[in-house]
């Protein structure tokens, strides 16, 4: 396998949650690809963290790009530590043992001074682990480092010698905290590891690893780094973005080289990715024009694979889903109101479903093993179990007692004879012989399980997930901020409905449309109205859509033309990329960011305008919005039509289903609004050539397929 596609650079924190506005005391990360490298992301939490890089790892998996992601905490500690705490050298097994016993919450609130002090009661003397945040707390670690002799670990390995790093990973308290930082980190890794497949260098085979995991040390650049921070920048976003600029700016060659060269000893206390190439990398980080690595771009999350004229739609869906990311906050929110929200974290069940043993039919009950041989007679006793009134008493061997659907199985009761399977006298019950032992009983937990997961972060919430969250007394969840979505039609020839149209006038149709569909995704829309031809005006409505929205459709006036003013804004404000989709029915996209908020410049035509956007904007706004990357589900059905399709763009036709057949719009014709509304759903044909005959299988997606 050749290079990495793009780094990933983490700056970890051993800290509490960090405040909701970007600061220091958290998690920095930055992606970087040769050409370009993201805006630093800003995570308050560990657990946030974790999401993001999960997140991140799969986006570039699907994008088809080799990652390597680097963090700023030792991946292992001085020889014979392992070994004495885990009975293995083994890093790996290190990361599991740490992995199984480090605790933490969203709050930040973890156990990392507990496990310390375990591992200091592994070793004779003070130590090895000391610095603590209370004086008095945690009696197994020394406050301060004098007396702790480091015989026969260690203190400092073989590669933190080599690159003069001032920390030791046994350092808990007072900054560097790196000791804090790898036992808050390590659990993660472990995690990503396993969830991921990573490798983790250089411990295990990376060289054909599509994701790898490796150890670097920002004070390698910290020369560029204090050159490059501003009086209000924030020094450590300005770290991860410098390195992950540096190492992607790389050339193949080196950076290989740099991860075959470390000493045997690396194998299990690890190494830091370039300790030996620190004057390489500060020369690089001063000098990024050198290697053809282009000042940080940053509004460029749309850029396109350079030198397609038309790129594909797969190509740049998966542009698209590689560059973005959740937006939005998150927040309690009772379930009875949680139809059409997005989980910003998994659901467990806090009870077990069902709770308890019942019944599931009308019947009787009774011990399957105290039956006779034979057709079974059995006495029946006083009394009824039935659901919400349980029969105290336990049911004698031998004996039957009648129980009704959703009744708790008394003391006695294993099995349940169905009544319409029974002869009932006054006092005992007769039935064939046969049944089965626990037939018609339900097992506590049979169908959920107390601390199941029952639902992952991003599942958009159904009525039936109600039902389930309700069953086991699920009140409220953590749901996503709803996504809000500001719409904005440009062009000097429309008018609203309801005033008279003068020559030359159309109606807007577009933003009707639009504004129904984010309400139909459950997104908030926001309608800013309909705008001139006008740069000014334009200006002023993207600046307002971006302080009361998170994201901005517009339509029209987004390709080349001299009234395209929606491209020439974007263009001016640095942050605009056309994208020339091998699409029909569709124009240019305009997508660029206008105060940080992603804007999808919409063709102006309505056919179009809808194509782009359910094809387009819909799984877009989606990942904005933290429930994913949505695949609309289509279905293969035969076709009532005959159609020649050229190659080289795919495309949509407007299409419904009469009689299990699939039958396409009269017209092709994109200026044919009517047939937006005719249609129930699109055809999707596919890139190449194609001669479709009635019958043959086409690719139909209703368009409620594209709902979230
Ligand atoms: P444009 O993308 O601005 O060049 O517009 C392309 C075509 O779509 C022109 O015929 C416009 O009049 C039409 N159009 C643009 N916006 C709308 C709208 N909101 N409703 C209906 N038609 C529109
Ligand atoms: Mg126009």
């Amino acid at each position: 396998m050749s290079g990495f596609d793009s780094i990933l650079v983490v700056d970890w924190s051993a800290a509490q949650r960090g405040p909701v506005r970007p600061s220091k005391d958290a998690i920095w990360m930055a992606l970087a690809t040769p050409h370009s490298a993201c805006e630093p992301l800003y995570c308050r939490s560990r657990q946030d963290a974790e999401r993001e890089i999960t997140r991140i790892i799969e986006a570039q998996r699907t994008a088809g790009h080799r990652l390597l992601c680097c963090f700023d905490f030792p991946f292992a500690y001085p020889q014979g530590f392992a070994q004495r705490v885990t009975g293995t050298e083994d890093p790996m097994a290190l990361w599991d043992w740490l992995e199984a016993r480090i605790t933490d919450t969203e709050e930040g609130q973890n156990n990392r001074f507990e496990v310390a002090e375990q591992i200091n009661g592994l070793w004779d003397g003070p130590g090895p682990f000391w610095g603590k945040t209370h004086h008095d707390k945690w009696p197994d670690i020394p406050y301060r480092k004098a007396g702790i002799t480091y015989q026969p670990v260690a203190e400092k390995r073989l590669c933190e010698i080599r690159a003069r790093a001032a920390s030791s990973c046994f350092q808990l308290n007072f900054p560097p905290t790196v000791g804090g930082q790898a036992l808050m980190g390590l659990p993660v890794l472990a995690r990503l590891r396993r969830a991921t497949g990573a490798a983790a260098w250089p411990f295990e085979p990376w060289q054909d690893a599509a994701v790898v995991l490796a150890e670097i040390w920002p004070g390698l650049i910290e020369t560029a780094v204090k050159a490059a921070t501003g009086p209000d920048d924030i020094r450590d976003a300005v770290q991860v973005r410098a390195l992950a600029q540096t190492l992607a700016s790389l050339p193949n060659e080196t950076l290989a080289d740099m991860m075959q060269d470390h000493p045997a000893i690396a194998r299990t206390e690890g190494w830091i990715l370039g300790a030996d190439h620190g004057p390489t990398l500060t020369t690089l980080a001063q000098t990024p024009e050198k290697p053809p690595a282009p000042p940080p771009l940053r509004n460029d999350c749309f850029a396109l694979p350079a030198g397609v004229d038309w790129t594909p739609v797969d190509d740049a869906l998966a542009a698209l889903r590689a560059a973005l990311r959740p937006v939005v906050g998150q927040g309690p929110c009772p379930v009875q109101h949680a139809r059409g929200r997005i989980l910003a974290q998994p659901v467990t069940a806090p009870r077990a479903s069902p709770p308890y043993a019942n019944s599931a039919v009308d019947g009787y009950g009774f011990a399957h093993d105290s039956l006779p041989s034979g057709d079974p007679v059995l006495p029946l006793i006083e009394g009824r179990a039935a659901a919400g009134v349980p029969f105290n008493g336990q049911v004698p061997a031998g004996h039957a007692i009648r129980i009704l659907t959703g009744a708790t199985l008394p003391a006695g009761v294993d099995t349940i004879i169905l009544e319409e399977d029974t002869t009932v006298g006054d006092t005992q019950i007769a039935f064939r012989a046969g049944i089965k032992p626990r037939a018609n009983a339900r097992r506590v937990g049979e169908d959920v399980q107390a601390g199941d997961t029952l639902l992952p972060a991003g599942r958009v919430l159904t009525s039936p997930d109600l039902a389930m969250l309700s069953s086991v007394g699920v009140k409220e969840i953590k749901a996503h901020t709803r996504l809000r979505v500001a719409v904005i039609s440009t062009g000097d020839e429309l008018i609203d409905t309801g005033t008279d149209a003068k020559p030359g006038q159309i109606y807007d149709a577009n933003r009707p449309m639009l504004l129904a569909l984010l309400d139909q995704l459950g997104l908030v829309s926001v309608d800013m109205g309909r705008i001139p031809d006008d740069r000014d005006a334009l200006k002023s409505a993207l600046d307002s859509a971006a302080d009361q929205a998170d994201a901005i459709l517009t339509s029209g006036g987004a390709s080349a033309g001299d009234e395209d003013h929606v491209s020439a804004l974007l263009r001016d404000a640095g942050a605009m990329q056309q994208w020339r989709i091998a699409l029909k029915p569709g124009r240019p996209l305009a997508m660029g960011m206008w105060h940080g908020r992603p804007v999808f410049g919409l063709p102006g035509n309505p056919v179009a305008a809808l194509v782009c956007t359910l094809i387009f904007a819909r799984p877009a706004l989606g990942l904005l919005a933290g429930a994913g990357w949505h695949i609309p589900q289509g279905f293969d059905v035969p076709a009532a039509f005959e159609k020649h399709k050229k190659p080289g763009r795919r495309e949509y036709l407007r299409a419904r289903i009469r009689s299990g057949q699939v039958e396409v719009f009269a017209s092709e014709g994109s200026g044919r609004i009517s047939g937006l509304s005719w249609a129930e759903g699109l055809v999707e044909l596919p890139d190449g050539a194609l001669h479709i005959r009635p019958g043959d299988l086409v690719r139909y997606i209703p368009y409620g397929s594209f709902m979230l």
